[in-house]
């Protein structure tokens, strides 16, 4: 029998959220198609149409600019493939959901580096977009919020200025700061923005693409006229619903930030004390409250991961979106980071269900698996 699990990778995905569960089963209940104009269809439309404002208010946008998705990959992709982009920025820590699509779209990709406390250099930005000819084709810029892998906050309200007063468009993928961050689509002035639901504590396979009314949006799913005609096909009513009431629970408690904050902070003040020769990665800029990437210098995070699995406790190796697939990481390597300290870093993120006891097993744990494991030098 297995014994009380330990969940800290809410980066990877967030346990459901009551509220969420609670919102799926009302979905379920009902019958009925949200385009169809009887009482069933209007009662899910209704659903639909809160769950809308909920994901609206949490990102500082409104209700009619929100299409729902089914998750942040599908809206990254969309906006690479939204209009023929003449030229990208693409900053070298973006996610593989951006950095993939933006490889096939044919535009000219400009790589922006990352300084080495994991901040995007947008030095370099302002200074490639004002010493260039400029493109042909319109021109994209993407910025993160935070990191997936180090938490480090990007500048994005600062560099959206900067894109609407030099003609760009900016796409942020928010999908790590909802909820652990104030998002103001409206005031930031973004032409696009990605969220996803798992992140928040909602379902997974539902998430949403925040659009200006002006953003160049091509639809590439065709057929029906659902969100406003911009993406075809009968809205997944269970899944949003539940994304909605994730949603709405995220803002409620954005204040309880400074409760993870303070977790986190403990963990690692001892993780600091057990073992002294520990790195913990993008200190020196401003992080989400519940991340943290922690390296022992030498020592593989593959096998760290596996042996604080054995003692119930879940937390990832680098960026767990392909868990199991652990690659080089482009963050930790655009940060500069020897190959040594990459290759041991273990992601430990914690979210609204995290307690001082859990905190309390990993350091435990951690102790252990660090004085266990002694590792042949690294190759
Ligand atoms: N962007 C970031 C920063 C992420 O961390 C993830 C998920 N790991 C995604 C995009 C993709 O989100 P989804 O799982 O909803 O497709």
């Amino acid at each position: 029998m297995r014994g009380v699990r330990v969940y800290l990778d809410h980066n990877a995905s967030a346990p459901l959220r009551p509220e969420a569960r609670d919102a799926m089963l009302g979905a379920m209940a009902l019958t009925g198609n949200p385009s169809s104009v009887h009482n069933e269809g209007r009662a899910v439309r209704a659903l639909i149409d809160g769950a809308r404002e909920e994901v609206a208010a949490l990102a500082g946008a409104s209700p009619s600019q929100v299409i729902f998705t089914s998750g942040a990959t599908e809206a990254n992709n969309w906006v690479l493939r939204a209009d023929r982009w003449g030229r990208i920025y693409l900053p070298a820590i973006e996610h593989e959901s951006i950095a993939a699509p933006a490889a096939e779209t044919g535009a000219e990709v400009v790589e922006i580096g990352a300084a080495a406390d994991g901040v995007t250099d947008v030095g370099a930005l302002a200074a490639h977009v004002l010493c260039r000819m400029p493109s042909t084709g319109r021109t994209l810029c993407l910025l993160q919020l935070a990191n997936n892998e180090t938490g480090v906050i990007q500048p994005v309200a600062d560099v959206a200025a900067f894109a609407r007063e030099h003609g760009l468009w900016l796409h942020c993928d928010a999908v790590q700061a909802a909820g652990r961050l104030p998002i103001d689509f409206g005031q930031w002035g973004l032409s696009s923005l990605a969220l996803s639901s798992h992140k928040l504590g909602g379902p997974s396979g539902v998430g949403a693409l925040i659009v200006d009314k002006d953003f160049p949006l091509k639809p590439f799913v065709l057929g029906g006229g659902q969100e406003r005609r911009r993406r075809a096909g009968t809205e997944n009513a269970i899944g949003i619903a539940g994304f909605g009431a994730a949603a709405a629970a995220a803002r409620r408690e954005a204040v309880a930030t400074s409760r993870i904050a303070g977790l986190r902070d403990r963990l690692e003040r001892e993780i600091r004390t057990s073992t002294p020769d520990a790195v913990i990665i993008g200190t020196a800029a401003t992080r989400l409250c519940n991340t943290s990437a922690i390296a022992l210098p030498g020592r593989g995070s593959e096998t760290m991961v596996i042996k604080l699995d054995l003692k119930g406790l879940s937390v990832s190796a680098g960026a767990a979106c392909s868990s199991g697939k652990v690659g080089a990481s482009r963050t930790l390597a655009a940060m500069g980071l020897p190959p040594q300290i990459a290759r041991g870093v273990v992601r430990v993120s914690l979210g609204w269900n995290t307690s001082e006891g859990d905190v309390d097993a990993f350091i435990v744990a951690w102790r252990d698996v660090a004085r266990g494991e002694h590792v042949r030098a690294a190759s």
